[in-house]
């Protein structure tokens, strides 16, 4: 396994400091449940870490011999057990700052994810719907790009 060059802070011409020196990266799991319609992957950060107590999608620095999709995906096994297979990346968002971006990967998941997802139950990880996304306490910076991801959300179809 290569090297973990991306960790560090970034101090970015927004007037923001930003988390990872090749910028970072995050993953937007969707699936279409017969329930609920259209839910989104979201984890709840712990109180401890950066913009701690807040939900957001599952990422981080990316390595600089590293895709967009392989940090996301990555970033997507670390944190959720959620293995690569079962996801199938769509689309790219980046907000782009000059200075760093923070791209998005829109990846749907595979039915097997119900099942195989070692952390599917755990409180700090939910699916949720679409519509109740603001209804939770976001994380800052995905707050402020949840709109245009649901935009291009809605022109995915799932290929399940
Ligand atoms: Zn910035």
């Amino acid at each position: 396994m290569a090297a973990r060059d991306g960790d560090g802070w970034i101090q970015c011409q927004c007037g923001s400091k930003h988390w990872g020196k090749f910028g970072a990266a995050g993953i937007l799991i969707f699936r279409d449940s017969v329930e609920s319609g259209r839910e989104i992957f979201l984890q709840h950060r712990a109180p401890w870490v950066h913009n701690g107590d807040t939900w957001g999608i599952p990422g981080g620095a990316k390595d600089s011999h590293e895709s967009i999709t392989e940090a996301a995906l990555r970033e997507a096994h670390e944190e959720t057990g959620i293995s690569p297979e079962h996801l199938n990346p769509l689309a790219l968002f980046s907000d782009d700052h000059g200075d760093w971006r923070y791209d998005t990967v829109l990846a749907a998941a595979h039915d097997l994810i119900n099942a195989d997802s070692p952390n599917d139950e755990s409180q700090e990880m939910r699916w949720v719907p679409v519509d109740e996304v603001t209804l939770l306490t976001l994380h800052p910076s995905f707050a402020k790009t949840w709109s245009d991801l649901r935009q291009l959300l809605n022109n995915l179809v799932a290929p399940i």
